[in-house]
């Protein structure tokens, strides 16, 4: 089993053999919550597995310490490495925006890490600050991809800070700016605050986006503007990535082996919120 606490969200994955996922859970509620406990449910009741038929489990995500159901905790930018290289053997660069921070990491052919450039200190750049932006709006931030996709003149959203950028959406909202337009300005902008990490550590093809704002597809086609027209690869499992590669790290651990590369994994259907 693989666990990635986040800071908003909870997921959780059951690999077996370390072929196919047979289970797989995102509850929109991170550490110190429920959320952990929920997704835990979830995944039993899908694959009518219970706890005792886990051989390992590896939990990743910022909440990691205080998941005391795991055998071992490693940390995101492994883990977010190491499930992206199995699904994507090719990639070298992973830009990885989740709840309250972005990262962008670079590895080789092997899948190992070779260099990361992270911000964690701002929200500006990262999926609090969409959520911030849907909740002016008045969407449901999964929402947000599909109103951006009707904009025609996208505004510029020039506040860095998430708190100035609020009162400049509401600003933009009360001249009758469209929704869309403004929409498409969040997006835009923070694509290109996070195309500047990846840009730090040097682009390489092929480029993969991680964590739960790879789900907005909007946001994904500034990014490959931002980082140059270069395509980027968004796996339907994304946000749950990190889960994958914790509980590769534990078929790893538990078996001896290395799983070899491209033996991953079962249908689409199968992932689910
Ligand atoms: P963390 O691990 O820090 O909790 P995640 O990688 O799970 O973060 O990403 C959570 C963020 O993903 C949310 O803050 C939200 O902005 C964004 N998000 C979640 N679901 C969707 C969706 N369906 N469409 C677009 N963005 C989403």
């Amino acid at each position: 089993m693989g666990m990635d606490i986040g800071s908003t969200t909870s997921k959780g994955v059951i690999l077996q053999d370390g072929t196919s996922i047979v289970a797989s859970s995102i509850v929109a509620a991170g550490t110190g919550t429920r959320g952990p406990q929920r997704t835990l449910e979830s995944l039993f009741k899908q694959s009518d597995l219970k706890e005792t038929d886990i051989t390992r489990t590896v939990v990743t995500g910022y909440g990691r310490l205080r998941f005391d159901q795991a055998d071992q905790q490693i940390s995101e930018l492994s883990c977010h490495a190491k499930g992206a290289h199995y699904i994507y053997p090719d990639v070298r660069i992973i830009i990885d925006i989740g709840g309250q921070d972005a990262k962008a990491l670079k590895l080789d052919s092997k899948g190992q890490l070779m260099d990361f450039a992270m911000n964690d200190k701002c929200a500006a750049g990262t999926g609090r600050f969409l959520d911030a932006m849907a909740r002016v709006l008045e969407v449901d931030v999964s929402e947000l991809s599909k109103l951006a996709d009707q904009s025609q003149n996208s505004v510029s959203i020039s506040s860095t800070c998430t708190v100035f950028a609020e009162s400049e959406v509401i600003s933009h909202l009360s001249d009758g700016k469209k929704p869309e337009d403004i929409a498409a300005g969040v997006d835009r902008s923070i694509s290109k605050r996070v195309s500047s990490l990846a840009k730090r550590i040097g682009i390489e093809r092929e480029v993969t986006m991680t964590g739960g704002v790879a789900r907005n597809s909007n946001l994904v086609r500034f990014m490959e503007k931002a980082i140059g027209g270069i395509p980027i690869k968004v796996s339907p499992y994304a946000q749950l990535m990190g889960a994958i590669g914790a509980a590769i790290y534990a078929w790893e651990q538990d078996t001896g082996k290395r799983l070899p590369e491209g033996v991953m994994i079962t249908s689409l259907e199968e992932i689910n919120s």
